[in-house]
């Protein structure tokens, strides 16, 4: 599983309490959100939407958040007994304990209240070996994924481990509250998506930040550059964006508009796939009868209070809706940060 560079926080003025604990950053991956305390930041990952695995932590091993899922056939009759999942879970602990020669004691909680859904059957855990753990499995009959979720702490249990605990598992959702739209947030960014596309690519760096989605022939990209006006140089925006772009539009070509996104003025891209290549897999696609992506738009723009450069970009079909200007509207900029 990668492992990622981690940015450092940004300070939050407005830090709601939840269960005691400050939890003012949102992750958002899979169609899982959780609020976190500050320091944490999504440090690990694999799989996709069906199954994975995602850490969240505070990047010196003290305190994070660790979650497991994978999705039920939609043709099992009943939902998972989530204590006999439990149950293996712990045993699969305990395989892993005795191979590395670690004490493991581990305990059979209620889940905590604050996971209770009407949608959710939960089983509650904790368990104490090098380090301790406060978690909680899960089937929801919503979006169907069975979750084992557990904050891990010193194994004192210091700095408020069950607090945090009850805090963050608290807020984490298992699927998204718009079921038209995916929650993407992590090292300072925060899109939607729509739901329907899946994560095709990613790359994550302090200051350059890239997600990739397809669906069918259809593919969006969002990125986002931290610090844009140093690395500016004074090019205009247009300029820079051709020479830094890893997006799709070095497959389109395009006409270039002035636009507005949160108030700041915007680039607006619209085209099609640039000859050559791209053209040949339009080609290709529209062979094997999948309606080709014909339709290049994106719009990029410089949020000059939060020293940001963002670009949201997608090819899609003739008969679809352009999703990239509803994502722009969904992507955090300057406001309500925090
Ligand atoms: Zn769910
Ligand atoms: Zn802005």
């Amino acid at each position: 599983m990668p492992t990622l560079v981690k940015t450092a926080p940004a300070p939050a003025p407005a830090a709601p309490k939840r269960g005691g604990a400050d939890l003012p950053r949102l992750v958002g991956w899979q169609g899982f959100t959780v609020r976190v305390p500050n320091t944490w930041d999504l440090t690990g990952f694999s799989g996709a939407n069906e199954s994975g695995y995602l850490r969240v932590d505070d990047g010196n091993g003290e305190q994070g958040l660790e979650i497991k899922w994978a999705t039920e056939p939609r043709k099992a009759k009943t939902p998972p007994d989530v204590t006999v999942r439990r149950d293996s879970y712990f045993s699969a602990l305990r395989k892993t304990a005795r191979k590395k020669r670690i004490t493991l004691e581990t305990k059979e909680t209620d889940a905590p209240r604050a996971v209770l859904r009407p949608e959710r059957g939960a089983a509650g855990f904790s368990w104490v070996g090098d380090r301790k753990a406060v978690g909680v499995v899960w089937h929801c009959t919503a979006c169907r994924r069975t979750v084992i979720a557990q904050v891990l702490g010193d194994r004192s249990g210091k700095n408020g481990l069950s607090a945090v605990a009850a805090g963050v598992l608290g807020t984490l959702r298992c699927h998204p509250e718009d079921p038209e739209w995916r929650v993407w947030a992590l090292y300072d960014l925060q899109t939607e998506v729509p739901s329907d596309y899946k994560l095709v690519g990613q790359q994550l760096m302090n200051v350059y930040l890239r997600l990739q989605f397809a669906r069918g022939t259809s593919r969006l990209s969002v990125e986002q550059w931290a610090l844009a006006n140093i690395a500016r140089h004074g090019d205009y925006l247009d300029e820079w964006l051709r020479g830094n772009t890893k997006g799709l539009m070095r497959e389109a070509r395009y006409v270039v508009d002035e636009g507005e996104a949160h108030g700041h003025a915007a680039l607006l891209l619209s085209g099609g796939p640039a000859l050559g290549v791209p053209m040949l897999h339009a080609a290709r696609e529209a062979l094997h009868l999948r309606r080709p992506a014909t339709r290049f738009g994106a719009v990029a723009w410089h949020c000059e209070e939060t020293n940001k450069i963002f670009s949201i970009q997608g090819f899609r079909t003739r008969r679809q809706e352009d999703p990239v200007e509803a994502m722009v509207g969904r992507t955090r900029c300057h406001e309500d940060r925090g």
